[in-house]
């Protein structure tokens, strides 16, 4: 650690990286040896980096060699370096790059680099290495130098490629020695490549196993890469899977061509090793995060229809819990809740539109000796028999219920009593001429009913039900099987 007075606290930087977390790194790194943190200005690419230099100047640059941006830092290099502003063009300019290979360390210092630093990072190197390059600078020479990295002081950060070990690769070359350079290669992603020499091969390689992408090169016997690629690229069976062009064409209009036909980058001829690693698996890398974000649209669709299905399940439960509330097990009559709830609503209109009705409520004459002689087996069994008798036997808009016990309830809508006395009256003569037999047994049985007018001396549902249970206990005062109302 470099204390205050750091020869470096007054050098501004700016520094270059698409990567958030690399620019945060190597941030901190220059804040321990010395700069100040509001001197140091990020940015994400060179187009970026490049509008900023025209309003600003620095000591110092440092950019990354590989970037998801139009240029890679070897040409926003070359831009600084042909700069019409002399100050700009003597820049000190700094690669921190994941690269080790000695060809890129000496490609960046010949167009004009004043250092190249490999990941990973060295906290304690970076002070030596800018040392040497503001020294260096002073006296107007630009050098390059190697530095041993001290991996005791690594602050722990490694960049690599993204695991795409196993992804599919298919190359196709009409030369077999560029086959065998590519493939070498790409040896150490670890990919799963296989090759075609002509185009026409490849569409038949398609056939039979789909890549995760295509490097495919233009001049070739035969179908040539243009066509070969247009073919892929309108067939639905394929258009997705990315295509690189290998190319010794390098007119722009060439270049064009083959990314207006669908291609998504391309890679020129004779190869830069590190240029066909890093295409490649920018390609892989975002083709294996679409494929990644498929399957999880996939499994959330999944969800989101059994939610669906979850939905309607419980909806439909509870439209039967519903129903099953207001109904009565044995007789599968509504039960007293539900027949209330259908009172309510009449008493409703009653109030709105002067409708009447009438309630009959009928009891099981002498039941407890129907129980007490066959069982209660044969009690329930006249229960039922009961409910049908009435449900047989009631108007299309009347309401049958049972109230409790051995009570049943019979609404009857836009119903005057002297109506409802006559109904109850068929109901009664239905259940008396009625022929049970439960068990071998003959039975025989009488109700009596209670009939009442909403309205009528009432003017409530209490009040109503009063009447009706008063005039059926007179019914039964007065010999039972009678209707009273
Ligand atoms: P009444 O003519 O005065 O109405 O005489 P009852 O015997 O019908 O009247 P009581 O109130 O004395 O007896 C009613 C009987 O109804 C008693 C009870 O065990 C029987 N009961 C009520 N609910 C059921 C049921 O769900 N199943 C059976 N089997 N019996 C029931
Ligand atoms: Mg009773
Ligand atoms: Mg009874």
């Amino acid at each position: 650690m470099t204390d205050k007075s750091s020869h470096f606290q007054n050098h501004n930087v700016l520094l270059v990286d698409d990567s958030k977390t690399v620019r945060k790194i190597i941030k901190d790194i220059f804040i321990s040896i010395g700069f100040r943190k509001d001197l140091i200005t990020e940015c994400g690419n060179p187009d970026e980096a490049l509008q900023i230099l025209e309003k600003e100047s620095f000591n110092l640059i440092t950019s990354n060699m590989w970037m998801s941006s139009n240029l890679n830092g070897i040409e926003f290099l070359e831009k600084i370096r042909s700069s019409n502003n002399q100050d700009l063009q003597k820049t000190p300019f700094l690669f921190i790059s994941g690269e080790k290979g000695i060809d890129h360390k000496n490609q960046a210092i010949g167009k004009g680099a004043n250092g190249y630093i490999s990941k990973p990072f060295v906290a304690k190197n970076f002070e030596t290495y800018l040392n040497k390059i503001f020294s260096q600078n002073l006296k107007g020479e630009t050098s390059f130098s190697t530095l041993a990295e001290d991996e005791t002081t690594s602050i722990g950060y490694k960049e690599s490629f993204q695991n795409i070990s196993g992804m599919k690769v298919l190359v196709v070359d009409d030369s077999q020695a560029n086959l065998l350079i590519i493939k070498e290669v790409l040896s150490s992603l670890k990919l799963k490549i296989s090759e075609s020499i002509s185009g026409e091969g490849a569409l038949k390689a398609l056939l039979s196993d789909l890549p995760d992408l295509i490097l495919l090169d233009i001049t070739m016997a035969g179908m040539d890469g243009y066509e070969t690629c247009k073919t892929i690229k309108a067939d639905k069976k394929f258009s997705h899977i990315p295509i690189i062009f290998i190319t010794s064409l390098t007119e722009t209009k060439d270049i064009i061509k083959g990314l207006s036909l669908g291609a998504v980058d391309y890679i020129i001829k004779p190869f830069e090793r590190e240029e066909i690693l890093h295409r490649v698996h920018n390609q892989l890398v975002l083709r294996k995060s679409f494929i990644e974000r498929q399957v999880m649209i996939e499994e959330l669709k999944d969800l989101s229809e059994k939610k669906d299905l979850l939905i309607n399940e419980l909806t439909e439960l509870k439209e039967q819990l519903e129903v099953s509330s207001k109904t009565d097990p044995l007789t599968n009559l509504l039960n007293r809740r539900g027949a209330i709830e259908l009172i309510e609503n009449e008493i409703t209109r009653f109030h709105q539109q002067n409708t009447p009705f009438t309630l009959v409520l009928s009891d099981i004459d002498h039941f407890k000796h129907v129980n007490d002689t066959y069982g209660h087996d044969a009690g329930d069994f006249i229960l039922k028999k009961m409910g049908e008798i009435f449900k047989n036997n009631h108007r299309k808009d009347d309401k049958v219920a049972r109230w409790g016990g051995e009570e049943f309830l019979v609404l009857l809508p836009e119903t005057e009593i002297e109506d409802g006395k006559y109904l109850a009256e068929k109901f009664r003569e239905e259940i008396e001429k009625y022929e049970l037999e439960h068990n071998g047994y003959e039975i025989t049985t009488t109700m009596s009913f209670g009939v009442s007018q909403y309205g009528r001396g009432s003017d409530s549902l209490d009040s109503c039900l009063k009447i009706a249970d008063e005039n059926l206990y007179e019914a039964k005062d007065s010999g039972r099987n009678l209707v009273v109302g």
